[in-house]
């Protein structure tokens, strides 16, 4: 029998497994604070735990990180990890250190099956889903190695955004009690105001995230009209933008935060001029409390599509703010190490094309804060 990995446990889940154990439920809490306080992966490291626990789980369980391919450090402080999720898939995990807070952007899924346009993980296509060990294992091997080489016992990583490969919400079941993980006291104690999931509209699972395990909420919204957002976002089709807006709004009356944030890629005269931001507009204002986060487009050559101007940029923001509406540009980190959430390109093995298709998209690259 393969050994389990405790990495793919919430608490609850800790404590369900170590009854059937035959062991008491705190001794749960006890394991769980040393696996993510403590990065502990070694089961004889844990002194306070009952002897007996640590045999029995010796022989059954395991804490496995995931094995890091590559690691890059950028001049801007952002680190970037390629992670080998095995079968010739790869994914990438970024930190973004600011002056108030640390930022870890992760990947839960190899691919993306919902094929944005302007997304190299779309253009990619979808390999799996990662498991609640792999979310979970970028964390916690980001926090610890974080915490070993700036040789600290405080807590490094403040703020998660679920923004790197994959669509977090079609991958639901998994994600869950990785979040579950990243919000609990007795592991990452995050604020939920400070765990982001970003989505492309998956409407069902926003109705299910509110219930379950309400954190801040990010819409990648990039149109303000049906038919442009189609294009776009594939998966527009199936959940229309008035949907998703009355998704958003039933989201809000458990959210953690009061808005809903819209992230809008900013693609030369495709989705960028004037009159879309007037509809924009048109269509936010007094119906969805909300900020609008303008990210300049990462460009790749697949893609076909350039990067808006900052001229046009900034007068699209104007609209925006002139109307009332709280619009942040995204300013790019990372540029030198090829970083960007969303437009992360780890490597895979592409099952939705039968073939092996393309890994790393030769992609200037800048990382964006969200
Ligand atoms: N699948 C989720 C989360 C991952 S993508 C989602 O789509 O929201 C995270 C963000 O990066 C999204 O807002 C996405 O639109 C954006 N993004 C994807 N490709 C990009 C690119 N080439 N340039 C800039 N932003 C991009
Ligand atoms: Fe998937 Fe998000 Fe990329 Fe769209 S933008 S293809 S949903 S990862």
């Amino acid at each position: 029998m393969d050994a389990v990995n405790l990495l793919g446990f919430d608490l609850q889940g800790l404590a369900a497994y170590c009854e059937q154990l035959g062991e008491k439920k705190f001794r749960a809490t006890q394991l769980f604070r040393w696996i993510h306080q403590k990065g502990a992966s070694d089961f004889e490291q844990m002194s306070d735990l009952a002897k007996s626990l640590r045999e029995k789980l010796k022989g059954r369980a395991h804490i496995a990180a995931l094995s890091v391919i590559s690691e890059h450090v950028s001049t801007d402080g952002t680190i970037k990890w390629l992670f080998d999720v095995g079968a010739g898939n790869a994914v990438e995990a970024v930190f973004i250190p600011e002056d108030d807070r640390g930022t870890l952007c992760i990947s839960s899924q190899a691919g993306c099956a919902v094929g944005c346009r302007f997304c190299s993980t779309g253009h990619q296509g979808f390999s799996r889903n990662l498991t609640t060990a792999e979310i979970t294992a970028q964390l916690w091997f980001a926090e610890h190695n974080l915490r070993k080489r700036l040789n600290t016992d405080e807590r490094v990583i403040s703020n998660v955004v679920m923004m790197g490969m994959g669509e977090p919400l079609q991958n639901y079941d998994q994600l869950v009690p990785s979040l579950k993980t990243m919000l609990d006291d007795h592991a990452y104690g995050l604020s939920r105001r400070r765990v982001t999931v970003s989505t492309s509209g998956v409407v069902p699972m926003i109705d299910r995230l509110r219930e379950d395990c309400p954190v801040a909420l990010a819409v990648s919204l990039h149109a303000p009209t049906d038919p442009l957002r189609d294009q776009l976002v594939p998966l527009n089709k199936k959940y229309p933008i008035a949907e998703l807006l009355d998704a958003c709004n039933r989201y809000l009356e458990k959210a953690p935060r009061d808005f809903i944030t819209f992230e809008y890629c900013m693609l030369q005269e495709v989705n960028d001029t004037p009159e879309l931001a007037q509809a924009l507009v048109k269509l936010l204002k007094g119906r969805v409390s909300c900020k609008i986060n303008l990210i300049p487009f990462n460009p790749f050559p697949a893609s076909g599509l350039t990067r808006s101007t900052n001229a046009r940029v900034q007068a699209f923001a104007e609209v925006l703010i002139q109307a009332g509406i709280v619009t942040t540009v995204r300013k790019t980190r990372g540029d030198d190490i090829d970083a960007a959430c969303g437009q992360l390109a780890g490597e895979v093995q592409d099952r939705t094309r039968a073939h092996i298709r393309m890994v790393r998209a030769p992609v200037t690259v800048a990382k964006s804060t969200p």
